[in-house]
Order: structure tokens, then C-alpha cells, then sequence
């Protein structure tokens, strides 16, 4: 049979479904000849033809079906085409039940049904899929037809895309929520201009409590962290999309007994930003760092207190020292050097000088970890310090019979630098070398220019230095094999020291080592002054006039020495052992010099320099103090003190000191 083709206008147009519709024997169906059609169903049909939104329509009691291309796209070739003309529940019995009553709802002139998102599982392209329409089925009105409601009118959206997406997002989502509360991190999302908690895991929780934070403001949520100022920073964050790191933030947050308490935190805030761009929330992430920091805390007093133990140590030694030192240089003054006293005295002041040496090891390396080591600087020249190093360790270890040579290439080599400190490192190194050499054994030190550096090399032929440990010896406290260490003394120390002082002059030290018993070079590098001036020669010394010394100091051994080796001197001295006998002297008799104890009995010795000090302010005091660091020496000048001393002092010091000062003394006359 020739199919016929109907070409009523309401059935133009429609794409392929419109070709469909026109090409249908609807006469052989129950609804007849299409110009017959009731009026409303024509113009349901040309409505739904002119439309690209997807329709469908249910016509008559039987439910016989039209569709449009639009619609067209959402069923799969089980229906189509034949669901044209089909009857509904013959069409869709696999979802009858579903929309089978919302169909005679509508039918039965109860009103449209709306749904949004409904899941309405069909098969379609081979499979069961989970399909999701946004969908109204309106009545058709006729009003010859039962309930005057001649058909439905479906106008569907098919969202299953959407939904799956949406789907795949929340599960997404899930997933991240499911590895954040996991995280040993804390983390939460603020979103808005009021930092709105959307998100916060189990940690951040935790940390706040477990206080119902979400869905609310921070200022709202906890406000003793808005008040600490994290409400400006999050705003800043908010304002500028810069994000903030903070490290070892302290924090005030309440306990679940809502007593406050500090923890140290380390966190980000992260501006999130939509996809145009914009700011809409911030991402918190941090640790709670409090156990860290508190450690840390904890052992920088220790180390606070181990400094000043030691500070404390050092000055406890250095007061017995004091006239152990003195008597020592007394007996080398009044002994005649063949004589077994003056042995004697020579031993007590090298190993006095030892004992010294030791103790301002100490003192440096705590000077230096609490980095109050300060340097004087001055044009230097490095023959110099080496010959004062030189002489300075010659007498150490004499039993040994080492042979020390010295060799300058360039006695000009000028470096700027403090001559105490470097002299001391020079003494370090070549003491070391003393120590780790054999008897008989040969130290060479040999002073030379490379490019623009001085080299100073001390090279010993003693037990040498195995490869690995030539950088670990620089270490603190590291000494080689400490067994056969021990007997030769030392700390361990001075090498670091010596390394801390050389970096601070810009140079470099290093060793070197053919190996195990073949001696060991120590390279110390120092950056020279390349001017072509000569330096200006050092004043000469100027000879020393008697002086009228008073000395105050309760330790009477210590008090009496000094006085014995400053009239051995030629000096005349008075001695008093508390403040009250000091002014009842100073009353009698005018002094040259005060050598004032600073720890006295009855008044402290910064009271008396500043009393001496207002009385006359030309009056030279020196302070003779086991505390020897730079900020006591400060302060010692600061209360009035010309000058200060500390203990043990050396008979070289002091003559010295004595110099300088009273030279300046008698040139301001
Ligand atoms: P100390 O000598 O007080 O132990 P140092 O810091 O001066 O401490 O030296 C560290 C270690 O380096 C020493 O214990 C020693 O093992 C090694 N050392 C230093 N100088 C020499 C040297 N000239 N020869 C061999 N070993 C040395």
C-alpha cells in the first residue's frame, strides 16, 4: 500500500518528526483523518511542531503519542519512531507505574504535575539508564472531551547530563572531604566577606573544641580569634587575593572548658576563587606546632641557662686563679733562675696559663652562641700577631723539645681585624700543633701572600688527621679518638672558635692531612688591605713612673698578691678588702690608679667607681673582675670605670694597662 502524505497546514514544518507525523496512517488510527482532528489537538500538534523544546503529548483516552525532533534526541530506537501514534502504556510500560498515575491526574482534570529532576529510569540504547527530567504534564483543554481535558501536553527537559555532573561534583567533593578529615592537617573554608565556616575537618575541630562553627561567621563562630586580629588578616586576604602564611602564629583559643589557652600554629590562608575569577572564600590549612615550639623554647633557656653557667663557671675559676697566677709571677721575680722556686714558679704560671686558657675557650664559645662576640677592628699587621702568637705559646709544653720555625715570606701583610682574636686563633693552632706532635717533633708556621689573600699555614709532623674527620674537627666539642685525647687536655672547642673568629674576618681555615701519623697542615686564609701605604709605626712604650696604686678586693690572697707584684714593680700600694676602708683611703691619699673588685662585701664596686667618679672625674678606676664578657665590660665603663681588667690578670697585662692609662692620665695634666 502507497502511504499517503497528509499536508494540513498544522502539520507543516517539524523537521523529521514533522516528515514522520505527515507520513503516519492516521486514518487506519483511532483518531482518524487528521483534518478531522479536534481543533485543540490541532493546535497542540502545531505548537509542539513549531518548537525546538522537547514535547510530547498524550492524546485521548488512549494516550496516543506525538513527539517533536526536540524530544526526539531523549528516546533511544527501542521507541522511536514507532512510539508515534503508539498508545502510552503500550509505549512506556516499563515506567507505567511511575507516570501512569501522574498521566491520569492530568487526565482526570486534577491539575499539572511539575517535577524537577525526577528520575525516571528508561531504556533506551540497549540499556537501563538512570534518566533525569525536569518535566510538566499540562491538560490539553477540550471541551468535548470527559473532564474537558482532551490530552497532556509534556514539556520536558532531559537533565541527566546536568545531574551527573552534579553527582560527580558532590562525589568529588566527598572524596576530598573524605582525605581532608583524614589529613593530620587542619583545614576550613571561610566563604564570603564574613568568613562563613562552610567546611572545617575533624582536625580543625578539634582545635577549636568541637565548637558549632559551621555555617557561621568567624566573629560569630570563635570570637576571641576574630579579636586577635585574624579576622583583619583574612579580610586583607579576602581584599587583595594575596595569600598569608604565618609560622609559629601564637594564638589564644578556648578550651571545651572555655578557659583559654596559646597554641603556636604554622597555617595558610588561600583565596578560593570562582570561575570568573573572583574572590568568594578562603582556604585555611596549618599544623599545630605548639609541642615544636615549646620545645624549641624550652631548650634555648637551657641553652640560655648552660651560657650563663658557664659565664658564671668561668668567673668562679678565675678568682683562685687570681693569686695562684700572681704568686707565681712573685716567685719568678724574686727567685734567681737556676733556683728550684723558680722552677717551680715557671710551672704554676704555664699551667696557670693553661687553666686560663681553657676557661676563655669557655667564656668565647658562649660569647659566641649568644652572639655577643664583638670585634675590634684595626689595620693589623699579620707578622705581628703571629710573632705575638709565637711568643705567647713559647713557653707551653718546653719537655717536649718541639722545634717551631717561623718563615714570612712578606712581613707587610696587612689585614684589618681584631689582634686580640686573631693573635688567640694563631695560639689555638699552634698550641694544637704543640699538643699533637711527639717529642722532637718540628712545627713550621709560614706566613705568605696568594692573590690578595694572607696565608698563615702551621704545619706539625704529628699524628696527623684521618681524611674523613678533617671538616668534623671543626665541629664544637669534636675531638679525634677521645682516649688519647684526654691526656693532652682541651675541650674540643678551640678549633670551632677559631673558625667562628676567621669567618667573622672574612677568611677561611682548613686542614690537611697526608694521614695517620704524618702531620696535619692548618691553612688560615684572611682577606688582605691592598693600600700601598705603609702603616704608621706603633707608638713607642712609654716608661712607667711609680704610681700610688689602691687595690679593694674582699678575696685577701688574691688583694695581697697583686699588691706584692705591683711594688715588686716599683709601684707603692695601699690595700683595703671592702668599699667602706676604700673611701676611708681614698680620703688619706690621693692614688693614681684604683683596682677595684667589682663583688665586694659591703657596697658593689659599680657603686664606688660612680661615687669615686662624680667626686673626681679624673680619677683612673680600673675594674678587676672575674667577669670578663663584653657586655660586662661595658657595663663597667658605663658605671664610671676607666677601665677593666679580668682575672686572672698577667703581669704583661697589667703593665700595659697601666701604661696606656696613666699615659693618658698624665698628658690630659
Ligand atoms: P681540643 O684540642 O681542645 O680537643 P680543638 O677544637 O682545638 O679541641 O681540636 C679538635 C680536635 O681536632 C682535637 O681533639 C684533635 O683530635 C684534632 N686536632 C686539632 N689539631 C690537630 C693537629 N695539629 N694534629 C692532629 N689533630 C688535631
Amino acid at each position: 500500500m502507497i502511504k499517503m502524505s497528509y499536508a494540513h497546514n498544522f502539520l507543516s514544518g517539524g523537521g523529521e518528526m514533522g516528515q514522520y507525523i505527515r507520513d503516519y496512517d492516521w486514518d487506519a488510527s483511532p483518531l482518524g483523518n487528521p483534518s478531522n482532528w479536534p481543533q485543540s489537538l490541532k493546535t497542540t500538534v502545531r505548537l509542539m511542531l513549531s518548537s525546538s523544546h522537547p514535547m510530547f503529548i498524550w492524546w485521548g483516552p488512549k494516550l496516543i503519542q506525538f513527539y517533536n525532533d526536540g524530544y526526539r534526541a531523549s528516546i533511544g530506537s527501542e521507541r522511536h519512531p514507532h512510539a508515534l501514534g503508539q498508545l502510552g502504556q503500550e509505549c512506556w510500560a516499563e515506567i507505567w507505574p511511575i507516570i501512569g498515575p501522574q498521566i491520569e491526574q492530568v487526565m482526570r482534570g486534577a491539575g499539572s504535575i511539575w517535577q524537577e529532576d525526577h528520575l525516571v529510569p528508561i531504556t533506551r540504547n540497549g540499556q537501563l539508564e538512570d534518566v533525569y527530567w525536569t518535566y510538566t504534564y499540562d491538560p490539553i483543554y477540550d471541551e468535548t472531551a470527559p473532564n474537558e481535558v482532551g490530552g497532556v501536553l509534556v514539556i520536558v527537559t532531559e537533565t541527566t547530563d546536568h545531574i551527573k555532573l552534579q553527582q560527580k561534583q558532590r562525589l568529588e567533593e566527598a572524596r576530598w572531604r573524605d582525605l581532608f578529615s583524614k589529613s593530620p592537617s587542619f583545614m576550613c573554608t571561610l566563604m564570603g566577606p564574613e568568613h562563613e565556616f562552610q567546611y572545617a575537618n575533624q582536625r580543625y575541630l578539634e582545635l577549636v573544641a568541637n565548637r558549632d562553627v559551621l555555617n557561621k561567621p568567624l566573629r560569630e563562630a570563635l570570637p576571641e580569634v576574630f579579636k586577635q586580629g585574624f579576622g583583619d588578616l583574612l579580610d586583607q586576604v579576602y581584599a587583595t587575593g594575596q595569600s598569608h602564611t604565618g609560622i609559629a602564629v601564637p594564638i589564644s583559643l578556648m578550651d571545651s572548658n572555655d578557659e583559654e589557652h596559646v597554641l603556636y600554629l604554622d597555617f595558610v590562608y588561600q583565596p578560593i576563587r570562582n570561575s570568573s575569577g573572583e574572590i568568594i572564600g578562603i582556604f585555611v590549612n596549618g599544623y599545630d606546632v605548639t609541642a615544636r615550639v615549646l620545645s624549641e623554647q624550652r631548650l634555648e633557656e637551657q641553652d640560655r641557662r648552660k651560657d650563663e653557667f658557664i659565664a658564671m663557671l668561668a668567673h668562679e675559676l678565675r678568682n683562685p686563679l687570681a693569686p695562684i697566677r700572681n704568686a707565681s709571677e712573685l716567685l719568678l721575680k724574686i727567685s734567681d733562675t737556676t733556683s728550684t722556686s723558680y722552677a717551680l714558679g715557671d710551672l704554676i704560671k704555664r699551667q696557670v696559663t693553661q687553666l686560663t686558657r681553657l676557661i676563655d675557650d669557655l667564656l668565647e664559645v658562649s660569647r659566641i652562641s649568644q652572639g655577643l662576640l664583638k670585634l675590634q677592628m684595626e689595620e693589623l699587621s699579620l707578622d705581628e700577631a703571629i710573632k705575638f702568637a709565637i711568643e705567647s705559646t713559647g713557653n707551653i709544653i718546653p719537655e717536649k723539645k718541639l722545634l717551631l720555625t717561623y718563615d714570612c715570606a712578606d712581613s707587610n701583610l696587612r689585614v684589618r681585624g681584631d689582634f686580640a682574636r686573631l693573635a688567640q686563633s694563631f695560639i689555638n693552632i699552634i698550641v694544637n700543633a704543640m699538643k699533637y706532635t711527639e717529642e722532637g717533633g718540628r712545627i713550621t708556621i709560614r706566613l705568605h701572600r696568594e692573590h690578595d689573600d694572607g696565608v698563615v699555614d702551621v704545619t706539625d709532623t704529628g699524628i696527623g688527621i684521618e681524611a674523613p674527620l678533617l671538616n668534623k674537627i671543626f665541629e664544637l666539642f669534636v675531638q679525634v679518638d677521645n682516649s688519647i685525647d684526654r691526656s693532652r687536655g682541651g675541650l674540643g672547642i678551640g678549633l670551632s672558635v677559631v673558625k667562628t673568629i676567621v669567618a667573622m674576618h672574612g677568611g677561611t681555615i682548613k686542614a690537611s692531612s697526608p694521614g695517620l701519623g704524618m702531620g696535619s697542615t692548618f691553612s688560615i686564609r684572611l682577606p688582605l688591605i691592598l693600600s700601598d701605604f705603609p702603616m704608621a709605626n706603633a707608638p713607642e712604650k712609654q716608661s712607667l713612673l711609680p704610681l700610688a696604686i689602691l687595690i679593694v678586693d674582699d678575696n685577701k690572697d688574691a688583694a695581697n698578691s697583686l699588691a706584692l707584684l705591683l711594688q715588686i714593680m716599683g709601684h707603692n700600694t695601699r690595700v683595703t678588702y671592702n668599699g667602706k676602708d676604700a673611701f676611708t683611703a681614698m680620703n688619706a691619699q690621693t692614688f693614681d690608679v684604683i683596682l677595684l673588685d667589682i663583688g665586694l662585701p659591703d657596697i658593689d664596686g659599680y657603686k664606688i667607681a660612680s661615687a669615686i667618679r662624680a667626686q673626681n672625674p679624673d680619677q683612673i678606676v680600673v675594674a678587676v673582675s672575674g667577669y670578663g664578657q663584653a657586655e660586662d665590660i661595658q657595663k663597667a665603663k658605663a658605671a664610671g670605670f676607666s677601665d677593666h681588667l679580668t682575672k686572672p690578670v698577667s703581669l704583661s697585662e697589667l703593665e700595659n694597662k697601666l701604661v696606656n692609662l696613666t699615659g693618658h692620665y698624665k698628658n690630659r695634666q
